[in-house]
């Protein structure tokens, strides 16, 4: 967690001076989620930060929709999201709040920036808008509509409301200087017409207030004290503080930013992550190798792990590419300790042992995890014919091979020294049987007369059961897809691999949920596919060992 001894972020140095000078009593900040699409990793970032100063500082933290943008949002997303949130550990003040609850205060304090004579009835199109506002090196000019009177522009603003103007063709316009140097302070709309069904509001309002106008003021509303965006909105600061000023709001809140985080072969802007599902070059927002939380859910990521990611990246102001391999380290580490170990075979051959008889069955009893003997045990059987992995034999190869081959002898995890005799190919010249003798003598023992190098994996043919195993790799063939216009340029349609193999036939009765599969990697069970595929499949989270993308 944010730990108060080590290296204080400057958000947590400015809260303790805060509170130090008196400034609040209690620290109140907020995730302020717009319900158009699944939280993402980077959104954990900002969950995290928030979540965690109202711990710390024993305050409190609201979870509010941003809903002020009727086009996209959906309860779905409110659901997920409240899921997701949940899921990593989290619980919100109170009951959610929602900015769309405010709609009619916000109407309020709009009428009340007219009366003020800071507010006022636009009606150039946007583009014109667009045009009069300037450019960083051209200032802007006023509108024609900027000086009507008061009466003319609540009588506007009051039809604008009923309905009377189509969408685009009228705004609310905070009076501030065309001339400023920040271009948001030009005058920035804080009220537009969109006929659109809102999820919560239904078909109540026509008008929508502007993220600049809304948020600055549910924070306040909600008595937060600080607002953390990410340094996007670094120029909508200026605007945050001069619309509650104007509203004579006391003791307001104060915006602050940080960098977004960024993340190495990934996206992370829900409306490029909905492209991507739209297009259905992903299977949904829950797909395995998607950055959502959900994904990464699916994939076998837990909470914990991604706590860590976020205390790791750490909070600056400066903006960078973080690495997949930091996300991984995470994940790996978590599951090192806490994932159970079992045997499965992902690309399974026969091996039959020749100098065994039929009924032999050799129970072995195997501890669940090397370091943890309270996570228990599980039996496994050795018997005549059971599968390894193609990869683990060659017919072919030098001094340095440590697996099974002809005449060579390798080790079973936990079990006896074999050593291959025979082979048997089919038409096409693949292997398909592959004849061992096994020593009787070396029961999880080396024999006295010989060194046995390599430790393979295998698994009884009679005590496994069929499973898929779904393999992945980056959906983005590139570092920084984000930075390119054209992104589905850089899909990897490669990116998912489905192999048909076997697992012990035990792991059906245990409670874990992520295993370790010894030499292949940490796995998790995908339900939803299972039942698709009437055949247990298994997600791989993660390699045992770091694997680099190339
Ligand atoms: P997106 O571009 O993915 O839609 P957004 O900023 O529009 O992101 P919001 O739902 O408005 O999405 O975000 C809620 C909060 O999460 C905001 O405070 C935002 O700053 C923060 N956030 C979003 N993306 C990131 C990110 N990549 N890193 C850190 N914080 C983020
Ligand atoms: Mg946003």
């Amino acid at each position: 967690m944010l730990n108060n001894k080590i290296n204080k972020n400057f958000i947590l140095k400015i809260i303790d001076k805060d509170l130090k000078n008196k400034k609040y009593k209690k620290i109140h900040t907020r995730f302020p989620p717009e319900p158009n699409g699944f939280l993402h990793i980077g959104h954990a970032k900002s969950i995290y930060l928030n979540f965690e100063i109202a711990k710390i500082y024993n305050g409190k933290c609201n979870l509010r929709f941003d809903d002020t943008n009727p086009l996209n949002e959906k309860k779905k997303y409110v659901t997920s999201i409240k899921k997701n949130i949940k899921w990593m550990g989290y619980k919100w003040n109170k009951k959610s709040f929602y900015s769309s609850k405010y709609f009619k205060k916000l109407n309020k304090y709009a009428i009340y920036l007219i009366k003020k004579k800071v507010a006022y009835i636009d009606q150039l199109s946007k583009k014109e808008i667009k045009e009069y506002r300037g450019t960083l090196i051209k200032k802007g000019k006023n509108s024609p509509y900027r000086n009507r009177s008061t009466k003319e522009n609540l009588k506007l603003f009051k039809e604008m409301k009923n309905g009377k103007f189509k969408d685009g063709e009228i705004c609310l316009r905070a009076k501030i200087n065309m001339k400023s140097s920040n271009i948001t302070m030009r005058d920035p709309v804080l009220y537009r017409v969109k006929h659109s069904f809102h999820y919560k509001t239904k078909n109540k309002w026509c008008i929508y207030p502007t993220y600049d106008f809304s948020h600055c003021i549910s924070d306040f509303i909600e008595g937060i004290t600080h607002s953390l965006c990410s340094l996007e909105f670094l120029n909508n600061k200026e605007l945050y503080k001069w619309i509650l000023k104007k509203i004579n709001a006391k003791n307001y809140p104060k915006q602050y930013e940080f960098s977004r985080l960024n993340l190495e072969y990934t996206i992370l802007s829900k409306r490029k992550l909905k492209t991507l599902v739209k297009k259905k070059i992903v299977q949904g927002w829950n797909d395995p190798r998607m950055p959502t939380l959900s994904g990464l859910k699916k994939r076998g990521y837990t909470p914990s792990s991604i706590k860590n990611f976020c205390k790791k990246i750490g909070i600056s102001k400066k903006n960078n590419l973080i690495e997949l391999s930091l996300l991984e380290h995470c994940i790996r580490n978590d599951l090192n300790s806490n994932a159970p170990r079992f045997m499965a075979i992902i690309n399974p051959i026969k091996v039959i042992i020749i100098n065994m008889k039929k009924n032999y069955n050799k129970k072995i009893i195997v501890q669940n995890h090397p370091k943890n003997k309270n996570m228990g045990t599980h039996k496994i059987y050795f018997n005549k014919i059971i599968y390894i992995d193609k990869s683990d034999f060659k017919e072919k190869f030098n001094s340095k091979y440590r697996r099974l081959a002809l005449n060579k002898e390798v080790r079973l995890r936990y079990s006896y020294v074999i050593k291959a005799k025979k082979i048997k190919k089919d038409n096409q010249g693949n292997i398909i049987k592959i004849f061992c003798t096994y020593d009787k003598n070396t029961l999880g023992k080396n024999p006295s007369n010989r060194k046995i190098k390599g430790v393979i994996h295998w698994i009884s043919k009679k005590k496994s059961i069929t499973a898929k195993f779904q393999l992945f790799k980056p959906i983005f063939t590139i570092p920084n897809p984000e930075n390119k216009k054209k992104f589905l340029k850089y899909i990897n349609f490669k990116s998912i691999t489905i192999k048909n193999g076997f697992i012990e036939k035990c792991l059906l009765k245990n409670k874990f949920k992520n295993f370790q599969f010894e030499r292949e990697g940490y796995f998790i069970i995908d339900k939803k596919q299972s039942k698709i595929n009437k055949m247990l499949t298994f997600n791989k989270t993660i390699s045992l060992k770091e694997k680099k993308f190339k």
